[in-house]
C-alpha cells in the first residue's frame, strides 16, 4: 500500500497538472502520473509524497569509506536512504533512462 503525504514545493497548474518546484527537474506532472524521481505523484490536481518517512537502508561505517578526505579519522558515518532519486547516473544500477 502506497503511503500519501502531502507534498512540500509545488504549484498547482492548468487541467490539474503540478509542477514540482522541489529539484532543478521542474517537473510539470500529469494527474496519475509521477516526477523524474519516481516517488512525487500528482493525485488529482495535488501533489504527494510516497516515500515520507521511509528508509530502504541506513549503515554506520568507518569514515575512511567514505568520499573524505581526512576528515575526522578514526569517527564513524551514519549514512540512510529511501527510494527514489532525481538524478540519472548511468553508471548506476538503479538510473531508470
Ligand atoms: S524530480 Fe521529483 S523532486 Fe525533482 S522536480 Fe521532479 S517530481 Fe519534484
Ligand atoms: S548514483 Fe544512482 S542513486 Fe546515486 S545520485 Fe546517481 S542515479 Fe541517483
Amino acid at each position: 500500500m502506497i503511503n500519501l503525504h502531502n507534498a512540500m514545493y509545488y504549484t498547482e497548474e492548468k487541467n490539474s497538472k503540478v509542477k514540482c518546484r522541489l529539484c532543478p527537474n521542474l517537473c510539470l506532472i500529469k494527474p496519475g502520473e509521477k516526477g523524474k524521481c519516481n516517488v512525487r505523484i500528482n493525485t488529482d490536481g495535488k501533489l504527494y509524497s510516497t516515500n515520507y518517512g521511509l528508509t530502504t537502508s541506513g549503515a554506520r561505517d568507518p569514515i575512511e569509506k567514505k568520499p573524505l578526505y581526512h576528515f575526522l579519522p578514526g569517527s564513524c558515518a551514519y549514512s540512510y536512504g529511501t527510494v527514489g532519486c532525481n538524478l540519472f547516473c548511468q553508471f548506476c544500477q538503479n538510473c531508470m533512462v
